[in-house]
């Protein structure tokens, strides 16, 4: 009686391991798309940026290196719709404001319009290196080593703060977008609508990193000899 005990607790637990890491799975492959923009690869920072990336333990799943048009480039950032065309105008009236300036835009949505532009030409100017980056966390992971928007107030320690020396001020004056090096998404679901407009789901590979078994392993089995 007590062996069947036995057995009984031993098959149960084994049925909530196996529960465990199915509901857990999702959570090691969310996937972020990582662009080095021209201003990256012009400076040849290629290696570095993604050096930086790599020792974080997040798994490359997909890169290529090409030239998008500047229809592609739209298309990337008009992901987040009207919606996104007037935040990014807001937020840039709002710095005209604490400038002590007036916007030259009668709209949010004019103002968003001139920023898609702009980023549409810099995004296209020259050679990028597209990369789908998969693993825990790997949105907010990306976006904490990549740093905040403007290089100028980026965190030290960041791609963007350490890199390079842009800022909003230099960039309106000379009616461009900010070269900050990179595009990274902002959250899984803007990743999952990104990813499609760079790579075709046959470029996204499916492998094992041996590195995976110490960050997820939930017993790190087969470490001792
Ligand atoms: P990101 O996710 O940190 O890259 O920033 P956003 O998604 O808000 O904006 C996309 C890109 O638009 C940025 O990387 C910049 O190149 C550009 N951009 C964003 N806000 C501004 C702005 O206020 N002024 C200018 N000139 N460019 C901006
Ligand atoms: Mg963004």
């Amino acid at each position: 009686m007590p062996f069947l005990f036995f057995c009984v607790m031993l098959a149960s637990s084994k049925i909530i391991g196996l529960r465990e890491i199915s509901m857990t799975a999702h959570l090691k492959k969310e996937h972020t798309l990582v662009i080095i923009k021209p201003d990256g690869v012009q400076r040849t920072l290629i290696g570095e940026i993604i050096g930086r990336y790599e020792r974080t333990g997040l798994k490359l799943i997909a890169l290529k290196m090409t030239i998008p048009t500047s229809d592609m480039a739209r298309t990337h950032y008009m992901v987040g719709g009207e919606e996104w065309l007037e935040n990014i105008g807001r937020k840039a009236a709002v710095a005209y404001e604490k400038k002590g300036k007036k916007s030259p835009f009668a709209t949010f949505r004019e103002n968003g319009v001139a920023i898609l532009e702009a980023n549409a030409k810099y995004l296209s100017s020259g050679p990028v290196v597209a990369m789908i980056w998969e693993g825990h966390q790997a949105v907010g992971i990306v976006r904490k080593l990549t740093g905040g928007t403007e290089p100028l107030s980026s965190d030290v320690g960041t791609i963007r703060g350490d890199l390079t020396v842009d800022s909003y001020q230099l960039a309106d004056s000379d009616q461009r977008s900010i070269r900050n090096l990179i595009h990274a998404s902002g959250t899984p679901e803007e990743a999952e609508k990104e990813i499609p407009i760079w790579f075709e789901e046959k470029e996204l590979l499916k492998y094992r990193l041996i590195a995976e078994q110490i960050l997820y392993d939930v017993n790190l089995d087969g470490i001792l000899e």
